[in-house]
């Protein structure tokens, strides 16, 4: 099987069939096989149902239901773990996403690069949706240094070791991308045609700027400092120390050779509190983050209900 197509959909079911539709077009002389993997994020609409109707009468058509919302990331995973294709390409299931541009990722794709990400440059959503998503992919690429006009794009498209490598949750579909990258595949991008949604809703409001920049934290600490937790933990954690260290030296000084009492002063107990959260900070920063790691490894983000 050459390609997959996987697409997320939480509460999509008008859009299920016309994009169905518009896939089959633009891949009718596709050559090499291809399915199209959409997955009902909890949806409770007909969204399921719809699909189960395309599944009836087209074999390339599967399905994952989850029977809760577990967000855009897990139904991306859970798609990307069923992708049987050579290249993955995921497609936001509202219709935004022209199926035109398919061909033309997966000649982005044999230009070289393991992962094409789509950029929306003349975006369809609202002014401040637009401007803030300026902002935050300006903080992308500075701190992660993977340089995009467009991280969050919901259109990219993936060589299979990609996307096999990936190990999404949360709000971690915003920063594939990054996360990619950290692992030394090459990512490019490439202008897309981006449409106005006609049915259903958005499904993020305005919390999503404050989840996305939680998030930016987590990636940078996964990408930057996960095999070394020390040290940024470490380093926060020993200036504070040290700091404190050095304040109860020269308390230490005033009381032995300057003969001064220091019990009364609140210098002491400003020198302890540094001290004890030097070591807390080191030690808890270095625990928690080696815990979540490891659980975050071993269990899936998602669990399915029914499988097409
Ligand atoms: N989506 C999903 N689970 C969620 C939220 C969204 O599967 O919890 C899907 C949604 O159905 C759509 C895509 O992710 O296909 C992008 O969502 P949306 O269009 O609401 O985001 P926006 O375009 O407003 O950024
Ligand atoms: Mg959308």
């Amino acid at each position: 099987m050459k390609l997959s197509i996987v697409i997320p959909a939480k509460n999509e079911a008008e859009n299920i069939l016309p994009l169905y539709k518009e896939i089959v077009e633009v891949l009718r002389n596709f050559k090499g096989g291809y399915e199209l993997i959409f997955v009902s994020d909890g949806s409770r609409d007909l969204t399921w149902a719809k699909i189960k109707e395309l599944h009836a009468q087209d074999a390339r058509v599967h399905g994952i239901q989850f029977g809760v919302n577990f967000g855009k990331a897990a139904a991306l995973q859970a798609g990307f773990d069923m992708a049987e294709g050579e290249i993955v390409i995921q497609m936001d299931a509202d219709l935004q996403d022209d199926p035109a541009e398919i061909p033309k990722f997966i000649k982005k794709l044999d230009e070289g690069y393991d992962m094409v990400v789509g950029w929306k440059h003349k975006r369809l959503d609202s002014f401040v949706k637009n401007k803030t998503s300026k902002l935050f992919n300006g903080a992308t690429n500075i701190i992660s240094g993977v340089k995009l006009h467009d991280h969050n794009c919901g259109y990219k498209a993936y060589r299979a070791e990609v996307v096999k490598s990936l190990h999404l949750y949360g709000e971690l579909h915003r920063y594939i991308a990054v996360l990619a990258g950290s692992s030394g595949y090459s990512v490019g991008e490439m202008p897309v045609n981006h449409r106005v949604r006609n049915s259903g809703k958005s499904k993020y409001g305005p919390m999503r700027f404050i989840h996305g920049f939680l998030d930016l934290l987590t990636v940078l600490f996964i990408t930057k400092f996960r095999t070394r937790p020390l040290h940024l933990f470490g380093y926060l954690g020993i200036t504070s120390f040290i700091s404190g260290f050095l304040i109860g030296i020269y308390l230490t000084y005033i009381k032995f050779i300057g003969h001064q009492s220091i019990g009364d002063r609140p210098l002491l107990l400003f020198s302890v509190m540094l001290m004890i959260m030097g070591v807390q900070i080191g030690v808890t920063g270095l625990v928690g983050e080696q815990i979540t790691t490891l659980v975050q490894k071993n269990e899936k983000s998602y669990v399915i209900k029914n499988t097409l």
